[in-house]
């Protein structure tokens, strides 16, 4: 008898979106720069993190601008405040700026609400550095990130609302609404920043949870869209399993299993998905071979 007896369905969106794509590209193609150094995590990806120590980049809070860090520094793809840019320009230096185009149109639509005397207010992640880059320029906003912040939203005339671009809409919008209730008389308006590329990989998730009663997240355990995923999965009433990279599978957690679905972040590579995929097959057809095989499940 076959122990492992399991289809694979590969999510119809997954991985690596063009914003993440693009400054990974842009970061190595200054790779051998002297004192190249990233302001922040370049993207929530523990395998590309490696890949920058390999190649001796640095790293500096974006927060904190140092006069002794001279050279290029580069913006990551989440952004910055034009606040944070400004205090890291000087004649020492050459800034990169990978900021995802998706991410400056939630800074243009905010800027545009504060300029029509909105006040404004981020859903999303209090510590995000794309929230920080959000909010940055406006020390008075407020950042939503769960209903228990509902009751902190001020009693203004006119309420602007953007969203980290990583969020899930369905979940932003309920909390629009519950704004919108607990400031029945205010001018609330919401432009939905969800970039594209995050809103097609969670549908792509919920229709996966459907036809599988297993789900392979990849993606690394600080990627905000990865969680988010996750979350997804387990609503949509599949089980989630998050992984980092293919050798953190135990096939242990795959017997018994019919339809085993896989998905992974934005900020994860391709070649890490096919890998992890390229395991499942192994052990779906029963030839897995490494340390792992003589554990008893
Ligand atoms: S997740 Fe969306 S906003 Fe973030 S880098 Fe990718 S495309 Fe841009």
């Amino acid at each position: 008898m076959k122990k492992y007896d399991f289809k694979i369905h590969l999510a119809s969106h997954f991985g690596m979106c063009f914003g993440v794509r693009d400054a990974i590209i842009k970061t190595r193609d200054s790779f051998g720069v002297k004192g190249l150094t990233i302001l922040g995590q370049l993207v929530h990806n523990p395998i590309v993190s490696e890949e920058l120590n390999r190649n001796g980049v640095q790293k500096a809070d974006l927060q904190k601008p140092a006069n002794e860090i001279k050279g290029t520094v580069v913006i990551t793809a989440h952004g910055a405040s034009t606040k944070d840019k400004k205090a890291w320009e000087s004649n020492d230096r050459k800034i990169i700026d990978t900021t995802c185009p998706l991410v400056h149109k939630a800074h243009q639509a905010l800027n545009q609400l504060v300029a029509s005397g909105y006040f404004p207010v981020v859903i999303g992640k209090k510590d995000h550095a794309e929230v920080k880059g959000l909010i940055g320029d406006f020390p008075r906003s407020l950042v939503v990130q769960t209903d228990a912040d509902i009751p902190n939203v001020p009693d203004k005339k006119k309420i602007g609302i953007v969203s980290q671009t990583t969020q899930r809409i369905d979940k932003v919008e309920l909390i629009v609404e519950s704004i919108r209730s607990f400031r029945k008389d205010s001018d609330v308006k919401f432009v939905d920043t969800v970039c594209a590329p995050t809103k097609n990989r969670q549908t792509s998730a919920q229709e996966l949870s459907k036809r599988c009663d297993l789900v392979f997240v990849v993606g690394g355990t600080n990627s905000n869209n990865t969680i988010q995923l996750v979350n997804t999965i387990k609503e949509f009433g599949s089980h989630p399993i998050h992984i980092q990279r293919a050798s953190d599978i135990d096939p242990c957690w795959l017997e018994g299993y019919y339809n085993v679905g896989l998905t992974a972040g934005t900020s994860t590579l391709k070649e890490t998905v096919m890998e992890v995929y390229e395991t499942l097959e192994v052990i779906s057809q029963n030839k897995f071979s490494n340390k792992k095989e003589n554990i008893v499940c």
